[in-house]
């Protein structure tokens, strides 16, 4: 891909993208244009994902009401109760929270979630955004249903200049009042095979759905163009190893078309040699990394590839949060790679992800380095990558996937 069209294809996609919306599936059907535009036959695999309409969400405090946004997927309420700001989640702490409505510093997590739910909590307030950042933005969050695993209690989203507020004038008691409508929806992948000699695939993934106040160029389109650049690349190379590219809808929501991907196709795990997924690359600032949970060894061989091809890189083993995951969770070796930007010079998941955090130079060769690493897979006469994942990947990969806890937190 040439520079000017990476950027368009990056204009052509700044738009809101979220699970299960008519703008995925229009971005799934825009990269399924492209493949089609070079003669190639991509197609969409559908699945299911739990979707909810917000009618009203409201924060009250101390009879004041301040701008909220309602979780979906966390029930109906009209619940008033006393405030409680609970910056750890401690044994003393937790003894606290009893019959309240709790706001904490992090995401609504599987652990924080229970440990609330078995203290007894009433209800709960999150918040994103950035004192700092002029805008007023509140993230549309959810409680994934296989966090609340059906036990809900109302939660609501706030700016975190509110949740500060709320710190600062001593809020005895708040009230939230949230009403929606669950329903089922629809989110795809798209997938595009390049068969190879033999009948062992190369998972190329990189998701495409974006968060609710991001356009998610960074966050990731560029990992999606990414997966395009490589196709074309190898379209009319034979190659050893089928190549076997999917773009993810939802992964935003948990890696929700990943794991969709990966459990609809269990017969094929067997033929699925590697999985190589790109999420977030082409940044102008930042260092190049490759988060590899395999064997150590497939870490030693890329920072060799990257010092043959001068091409600065940071390899270490370890699970990245993305769509690389569930297919190391069935003991596919599989890793990401990202080029990762501080937040003074990139955020994501807000209003700030755009085409300006990134360089399209720095894309292309993003692309050529992982271009460079897919060919010597491919075209491997035996694919050196071990399929045994070692324990310490696979109890990271439990922490992970919450069946464990970390004992270190
Ligand atoms: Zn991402």
């Amino acid at each position: 891909l040439k520079l000017d069209q990476l950027e368009k294809i990056f204009l052509d996609t700044a738009y809101i993208r979220t699970s299960g919306t008519d703008e995925e599936l229009r971005c799934a059907n825009y990269i399924s244009d492209v493949c089609r535009s070079w003669g190639l036959e991509p197609r969409l695999e559908a699945f299911p994902v739990a979707m909810s309409h917000i009618f009203e969400a409201h924060l009250y405090a101390d009879g004041v009401e301040v701008p909220c946004k309602g979780f979906k997927l966390s029930g109906n309420a009209d619940l008033e109760a006393p405030f409680l700001y609970l910056p750890t989640l401690d044994a003393y702490s937790l003894t606290q929270v009893k019959g309240k409505i709790v706001l904490v510093d992090t995401g609504m997590g599987y652990w924080t979630y229970h440990d609330l739910l078995d203290a007894g909590a009433a209800g709960f307030i999150t918040y994103d955004g950035n004192v700092n950042y002029p805008d007023e933005d509140i993230d549309q969050k959810e409680l994934r249903p296989y966090v609340s695993l059906g036990r809900l209690i109302p939660g609501v989203n706030v700016n975190a200049k509110t949740a500060r507020a709320l710190v600062t004038n001593d809020t005895q008691s708040v009230r939230i009042v949230l009403r929606q409508a669950e329903y089922r929806g629809e989110s795809h992948n798209v997938v595009l095979d390049l068969p190879g000699e033999v009948d062992e695939w190369i998972v190329l993934t990189a998701h495409y759905d974006s968060v609710p106040l991001s356009v998610g160029t960074y966050d990731n389109m560029t990992g999606s163009v990414g997966l395009l650049g490589i196709a074309e690349a190898f379209k009319d190379k034979p190659h050893r190893y089928g190549l076997r590219f999917v773009w993810c809808g939802s992964e935003e929501r948990g890696l929700l078309g990943s794991k969709a991907y990966v459990a609809a196709h269990e017969a094929e795990w067997g033929k699925f040699a590697l999985n190589i997924n790109l999420d977030m690359i082409g940044s102008t600032m930042g260092k190049f990394i490759a988060c590899c949970t395999t064997e150590e060894k497939l870490v030693h061989y890329i920072e060799y590839l990257s010092q043959e091809k001068v091409f600065p890189d940071a390899a270490r083993t370890g699970v990245y949060s993305s769509d690389s995951t569930p297919f190391a969770d069935k003991g596919i070796p599989a890793l990401s790679f990202a080029r990762l930007t501080g937040p003074a010079t990139g955020t994501i998941h807000n209003r700030y992800d755009t085409i300006a955090i990134l360089k399209m130079s720095r894309v292309q060769e993003d692309i050529d380095f992982i271009c460079a690493f897919t060919e010597r897979m491919a075209n491997a006469a035996k694919l050196p990558v071990s399929r045994e994942i070692p324990q310490e990947m696979k109890d990271k990969l439990d922490v992970y996937l919450s069946r464990k806890r970390d004992d270190h937190k």
